[in-house]
């Protein structure tokens, strides 16, 4: 349970996954080489008889969702911070019952009872050269009246409680190399405050390196450079953050309760004591680059190595000392650690199979007001629910069961989707179809997506249906400008490591996971900062990305609910896999390894693809004649144990809850993705029976995967 990345979109984070990939070796990030499949005629997976009705539904219903509507949605559930366990949160969760019912949805509400301790108080003091408290609320700023609402604590989620003091050390990103380098100059955090700046890791990760290496705080700041003035201007002139704006966030690596790791938070459940959570036991306080300026002008000591300096205008030195600081802390965790969380469900009960589900959702809580994360998810969510309940009414019933959901106590760790997943596991593991998740899904005009390989086909088809919202032709024209991409392939997906609610369902079941959204220029993510101020002037002025976003996911859902078989791609599936081969070749082979069986798992993956090309022909031939209702739902069933069969009970050594062999995020940044984790891990820990191992168990589990698409294909072809 380490290393999930949350609320940072995967598609938003190419880059960084790029870099990530090549410290490692290993071909993560997506390549471009994804060969362009022309658009599909007429539709994978519809009967023709079907395919333009569903052509014709999903056409008018990109088009339905409304940007006045999605403007007062977000006015509404930005109106005030609305953290996780606070009151304002049990507003949005009724808001969101009360649309969706007079939508015509079923609701239902799931509770949890979480450890989610809240600050009570947050203060720092530099106490040498000079003494001055620093005041760390964000200010209000002028022309933006929710700014000067009730904030909540600048502090990280999870952050130990107490009282330190010690000198300042400034630890650059505060990553494992970092104090590789801090080792190498003789300078040690032990028994001193550490200074970290955001970027290139998860903060978790930063948080436990910190402890690990005896500091007894972390301090962590936002440097200009990162997403401040150096970027471009600072809100209220412009969108980047400001010098007292504070990126809050949770430093809890794992997913779900902490307290009830791997099970419900339901109200029987065992439950650990605190001191055996996995979580960080120092102050871990987050800061602005005002405050962090005044830490750090004055540190003095060794010369920096390059690239440790930041976006300040100053030359910036490690330390230690002389500047000196305190640090206080507390919480409520003596006397009301424990807080309900409510997830919200809004349901379309499908004609003929109604226990396929097919899930939309997008967390519902916030740091801050949350405009872009994620009242825009929120939105969405809420937008696709309101035009797939008008189809509805007017006659669409779709096939399959689809669920509207938004997630509670995402920010913390996950917790709200998590605790659902562990708590109808078997439900979804036998009837979910597919999982979409939207999280910040409209701050921005650039379109990104990232997901399982099976579904990204899926998606590109419709991008390419869904008008531009500055009517420049279609979504996915746009995407491949902008991924300044020619014709001839298709703009990159980035793959499903962590760091949303997504994880539960992918991680942990092996359900085939999509995620979407528009991004932009931004420096108010968890800020207080980021309120329907900042979305009307900078981040979506019209709310036309709100509901275009909506748009997408209703058509999306209508065509995984409706398809009389579901138009997985396994041959683009199997080509991604075969694409990380041979990284972990080189790898092997650098290492003078001869045992190590790589052969046989490309030979697995190859048979894969040829299963996969077998069935697509297969299905579409079934699909030109009448097909029996029991050998679609057989089908069907075969086809939802594919990727499940790529997962293992026993989950990931080191990390049991993360049962998916595909993809995880790297344990040692939070979000970078590593594929064939089970592999990958293994090389790095130098085992090369391991190694050898791992790779057996994987090439066995790519035939399983490729046994349920025979099984499938076979479904189809029996008398
Ligand atoms: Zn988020």
């Amino acid at each position: 349970m380490h290393a999930v990345t949350h609320t940072r979109r995967p598609w938003g984070a190419v880059r960084s996954l790029i870099i990530a990939s090549c410290v490692l070796g290993a071909g993560t990030a997506e390549s471009r080489a994804q060969s362009a499949a022309p658009p599909p005629s007429p539709m994978p997976g519809f009967a023709a008889s079907t395919a333009d009705a569903q052509r014709r539904l999903e056409d008018d219903i990109v088009r339905r969702p409304s940007a006045d509507i999605a403007r007062r949605h977000s006015r509404a559930l930005s109106a005030e911070a609305h953290v996780a366990g606070t009151p304002a949160q049990a507003r949005t969760r009724d808001y969101v019952l009360e649309q969706m019912r007079a939508m015509g949805l079923k609701t239902e509400v799931r509770s949890y009872s979480v450890f989610m301790p809240h600050a009570t108080s947050v203060r720092l003091w530099r106490t040498a050269p000079t003494e001055k408290e620093l005041l760390l609320r964000e200010p209000a700023v002028a022309s933006d009246s929710t700014s000067e609402k009730w904030q909540y604590p600048t502090v990280n989620g999870y952050s130990g409680v107490g009282e330190v003091s010690g000198e300042v050390v400034y630890v650059n990103y505060g990553l494992i190399e970092d104090y590789a380098r801090l080792d190498s100059l003789g300078i040690s955090v032990e028994g001193r405050i550490a200074i970290a700046r955001y970027g290139r890791s998860f903060r978790g990760i930063k948080s436990r390196e910190a402890e690990r290496h005896g500091a007894v705080a972390l301090l962590i700041y936002s440097d200009p450079q990162n997403d401040g003035y150096v970027r471009g201007d600072v809100y209220p002139e412009g969108p980047m953050r400001n010098w007292d704006g504070v990126q809050r966030g949770s430093v809890f690596n794992g997913a779900g309760d902490p307290a009830t790791p791997g099970y419900p938070s339901t109200a029987n459940a065992p439950r650990l004591p605190v001191d055996r959570m996995e979580l960080p036991h120092i102050p871990v306080v987050p800061i602005s680059y005002a405050n962090a300026s005044a830490l750090l002008a004055e540190l003095r000591g060794r010369d920096l190595p390059a690239g440790w300096q930041g976006g300040l205008p100053f030359r910036y030195h490690i330390g230690p000392g002389p500047v000196r600081a305190r640090i206080a802390v507390s919480d409520d965790r003596a006397t009301q650690g424990t807080k309900q969380i409510y997830d919200t469900f809004g349901v379309v009960v499908g004609t003929e199979l109604p226990d396929e589900l097919v899930i939309i959702g997008a967390h519902r809580d916030a740091w801050g007001p949350g405009a872009s994360d994620n009242v825009s998810g929120t939105v969405s969510v809420l937008e696709a629910a309101r035009v797939v309940a008008e189809a509805v009414r007017a006659g669409h019933r779709p096939k399959r069961t689809i669920v509207f959901a938004t997630w509670d106590a995402e920010e913390w760790g996950l917790i709200g989707s998590t605790e659902y997943v562990e708590d109808d596991s078997l439900r979804l593991r036998r009837g979910a179809v597919a999982y979409l998740n939207q999280d910040a899904a409209a701050d921005g005009a650039r379109f990104g997506a990232g997901g399982s390989p099976s579904l990204r086909a899926l998606l590109r088809d419709v991008a390419r249906r869904t008008p531009d919202p500055r009517g420049r032709g279609s979504v996915f024209a746009e995407w491949q400008r902008s991924a300044a991409i020619v014709d001839t392939t298709s703009p990159p997906m980035t793959d499903p490591g962590g760091g949303s609610d997504f994880a539960g369902f992918y991680n942990h079941l092996g359900i085939p996971i999509v995620d979407w959204g528009f991004s932009g220029e931004s420096g108010t993510y968890h800020s207080q900062y980021d309120d329907f101020e900042w979305m009307s002037r900078f981040g979506d002025t019209s709310f036309v990305y709100h509901a275009t976003a909506g748009g997408i996911g209703a058509a999306m859902v209508l065509r995984l609910a409706n398809a009389d078989i579901v138009p997985y791609d396994y041959v683009e599936f199997a080509r991604t896999m075969q694409r990380y081969v041979p990284a972990i070749e080189r790898q092997i082979g650098s290492r003078g390894w001869t045992a190590a069986p790589t052969p046989a798992l490309r030979a697995a993956i190859a048979r894969m693809e040829r299963e996969a090309m077998s069935f697509a022909a297969t299905r579409d031939s079934a699909l030109a004649r009448p097909l029996l209702g029991p050998q679609r739902r057989a089908a069907n069933a075969a086809l939802r144990e594919v990727e499940r069969a790529l997962t293992r009970p026993t989950g990931l050594r080191m990390r049991p809850w993360y049962r998916n062999l595909i993809y995880v995020a790297d344990e040692d940044n939070g979000y970078a993705n590593m594929p064939f984790p089970s592999v990958n891990e293994a090389i790095r820990d130098d085992d090369e029976g391991l190694a050898a191992r791992e790779l057996t168990d994987l090439a066995r589990r790519f035939d399983a995967a490729t046994r349920a698409l025979t099984q499938a294909r076979m479904a189809l072809t029996a008398p």
